[in-house]
C-alpha cells in the first residue's frame, strides 16, 4: 500500500543524515516509497560523518560472521562502483600492518587468517625488508608487516554529500535544522513531533548515530547503549605527503583500530585517533594529552611526520555500544527500523547498510522493487588530488572564468566551484558547509586569507548579513 497524501503521510520517515542516513534514503527514494530525511543539524554529514579517518575498509579485521563483517565488505565493493560512477575521489593505495615487536610478528598469520575467513584473500605477510622497502620512512625496528592492497582512501564529505543529492533528486524531502524530539503511533500512522512540526509516515528508520539509542527508548526498545568513543587526529600539512605511500596501521586490539598514518586524498596525511570513552555525546574537543598520545605512537611509526607542519587538529565521536557487531533490527509490527551501533567502519559500510534496510522492507511486505530511472548517479565536483581540479582544467577555464578565479590559494578553490555549491540541491548553510563541499579554508591558513571572501559569498547565498555568520550581531538577523 502507497501513502495516499503524499505530501503529509511519507512512506518512511529517515532521522539522521548522516552518511548512513543519506545512503539509506537514497535507496528507499530511488525504490518509488516517499521518504523525508529529518535532521537536526543544518548539513548532512554534520555529526560523526564529518570527522572520521576516511578508509573505504576491506573489512579484513571484522569479527567473522558478524553483520558488520558481512556489510563491510559489501559496502567496500558498492562504496567503490559509486564513487567511480559520482566522481567521488578515492584511491587504492593499499594498507600494511606494521609489527612493532615479536608479539606483533606473531599475530600477523592469524590476521591473514581472519581476513581468509572474512572472504579477503589478497593478503600477504612481508618481512622487514620489503615493508622498508615500500615505506622506507618508517621508524626503526619495524619487524615485517601485512600488506591490504584494497584499503583505500575516500573522500568522506563528498560521499555524503552526493548520496543526500542523489537522494533529494529520487524526492526525498530533506529536512535540515529539525529535530525529532518525540513519537507518537495511532492507527499504524508514526507522528514525529519535530522543533519544526510534526511529521507522519507509516514506516521510521532510525538512523540516528550517537542518539540512536535513546530514539530507539522512545520507540520501546532497550537494546543498546551508545557510548562516545572520541577519537582525535591530527592533520598534516601536505608537504608531508611524500613521506608516506599507504596506510601504515597497527596490529589492531579487541577495543580499537589503534593509531594510524595515513594519507588523504586532499593531499594531507592523518595521524590518529585516539580511543577516548565519554559521557559527554558532544564533546568533540581536541586535547592536549590526546595530541601527546598521537605523536608518541606518530613517533615510532614515521618519525620525520612530526617535523612536519600541522594544519588543524579535529576530533570525532563513534557511536560505540555494549555489543560488537551493528545493531540493525527491524520490527515489522511497529513499521520500525533501528540502524544503530554503527561505529567504526560506518562510512565504508553506509551503501551495504542501505541494501539491508531496504531488503528488510521488502521482507515486512513493502514494494521495494528497483525503478527503471533508479540507475544513474550524480557526478560530483572533483575535489581530490588524483583527480583533475577545475583550477588545472583548461578547456574547463574556457568556457567558464570563475573556474580560474581563485578564491582560496591554499586548496586551490575557484569562485566557480563556490557558486556551484550554491546552486546545488544540498547547499551549504555554513561556513563548515563550504569547507566539506569546496575545501576553502581548509588549507594551511584555515581560511585567514579567504574567510572574508567566503563568508561575504555565503552571506550573499543565504541573503543574510554577514555579520550574523560571524556572530557579531548578536543574532540579530
Ligand atoms: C575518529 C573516527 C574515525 C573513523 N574512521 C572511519 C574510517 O576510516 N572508515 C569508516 O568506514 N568509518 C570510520 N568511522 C566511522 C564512521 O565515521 C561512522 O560509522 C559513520 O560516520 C556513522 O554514520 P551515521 O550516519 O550512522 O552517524 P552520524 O554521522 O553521526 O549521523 C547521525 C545523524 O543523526 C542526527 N540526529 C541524531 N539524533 C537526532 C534527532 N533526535 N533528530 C534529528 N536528527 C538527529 C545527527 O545530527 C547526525 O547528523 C570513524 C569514526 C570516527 C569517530
Amino acid at each position: 500500500m502507497r501513502a495516499e497524501t503524499r505530501e503529509h503521510l511519507f512512506d518512511v520517515a529517515v532521522i539522521g543524515a548522516g552518511v548512513v542516513g543519506c545512503a539509506v534514503a537514497r535507496d528507499i527514494g530511488r525504490r518509488g516509497m516517499s521518504c523525508v530525511l529529518v535532521d537536526r543539524a543544518d548539513d548532512v554529514g554534520d555529526a560523526t560523518s564529518k570527522a572520521n579517518t576516511a578508509i573505504l575498509h576491506t573489512g579484513f579485521d571484522a569479527e567473522p560472521g558478524t553483520l558488520e563483517s558481512r556489510l563491510v565488505a559489501r559496502g567496500h565493493q558498492l562504496l567503490s562502483d559509486y564513487a567511480g560512477e559520482a566522481g567521488v575521489a578515492l584511491e587504492r593505495i593499499g594498507a600494511l600492518v606494521l609489527a612493532w615487536d615479536d608479539d606483533q610478528r606473531a599475530a600477523l598469520p592469524g590476521l591473514r587468517e581472519k581476513a581468509l575467513s572474512n572472504g579477503y584473500g589478497a593478503v600477504a605477510v612481508l618481512d622487514a625488508h620489503e615493508a622498508y622497502r615500500r615505506e622506507p620512512f618508517l621508524g626503526p625496528g619495524c619487524l615485517g608487516a601485512l600488506a591490504i592492497p584494497d584499503e583505500s582512501i575516500i573522500d568522506p564529505w563528498s560521499t555524503t554529500i552526493a548520496l543526500a543529492t542523489d537522494a533529494v533528486r529520487s524526492g526525498v524531502d530533506l529536512r535540515l535544522e529539525t529535530e525529532v524530539v518525540g513519537v507518537t503511533t495511532v492507527a499504524g500512522v508514526h507522528r514525529l513531533e519535530t522543533t519544526t512540526g510534526s511529521l507522519a509516515a507509516r514506516w521510521v528508520c532510525n538512523v540516528a548515530g550517537l542518539g540512536a539509542d535513546r530514539l530507539d527508548n522512545i520507540f520501546g526498545h532497550a537494546e543498546f547503549h551508545v557510548t562516545a568513543r572520541r577519537g582525535q587526529l591530527v592533520v598534516f600539512d601536505k608537504m608531508a605527503r611524500q613521506l608516506v605511500s599507504s596506510i601504515l596501521l597497527p596490529v589492531p586490539t579487541q577495543r580499537s583500530k589503534g593509531v594510524l598514518v595515513a594519507p588523504t586524498v586532499y593531499g594531507n596525511v592523518l595521524l590518529g585517533p585516539t580511543a577516548e570513552d565519554l559521557d559527554d555525546r558532544t564533546d568533540t574537543a581536541s586535547t592536549a594529552d590526546g595530541v601527546e598520545q598521537l605523536r608518541a605512537a606518530g613517533s615510532r611509526v614515521l618519525p620525520r611526520l612530526l617535523d612536519e607542519e600541522v594544519t588543524s587538529v579535529f576530533a570525532g565521536l563513534r557511536a560505540a555500544t555494549e555489543h560488537r557487531d551493528f545493531q540493525i533490527r527491524a520490527y515489522p509490527e511497529e513499521r520500525y527500523l533501528c540502524v544503530g551501533g554503527i561505529r567504526s567502519t560506518g562510512l565504508t559500510a553506509s551503501m551495504a547498510i542501505a541494501e539491508h534496510v531496504v531488503e528488510l522492507l521488502g521482507s515486512a511486505g513493502e514494494d521495494v522493487v528497483r525503478l527503471d530511472d533508479a540507475s544513474g548517479a550524480t557526478r560530483f565536483p572533483p575535489l581530490g588530488e588524483c583527480q583533475v581540479r577545475p583550477y588545472r582544467d583548461a578547456a574547463l577555464i574556457a568556457t567558464d572564468p570563475e573556474y580560474g578565479r581563485i578564491v582560496c590559494h591554499c586548496e586551490l578553490v575557484s569562485a566557480g566551484e563556490l557558486r556551484d555549491a550554491f546552486e546545488s540541491p544540498v547547499p551549504p548553510r555554513s561556513t563548515g558547509g563550504i569547507r566539506r563541499r569546496t575545501r576553502a579554508m581548509n588549507g594551511r591558513c584555515q581560511g585567514f586569507y579567504c574567510a572574508a571572501t567566503v563568508v561575504s559569498a555565503l552571506a550573499a547565498a543565504r541573503g543574510i548579513d554577514p555579520r550574523h555568520l560571524l556572530g557579531l550581531d548578536g543574532g540579530q538577523s
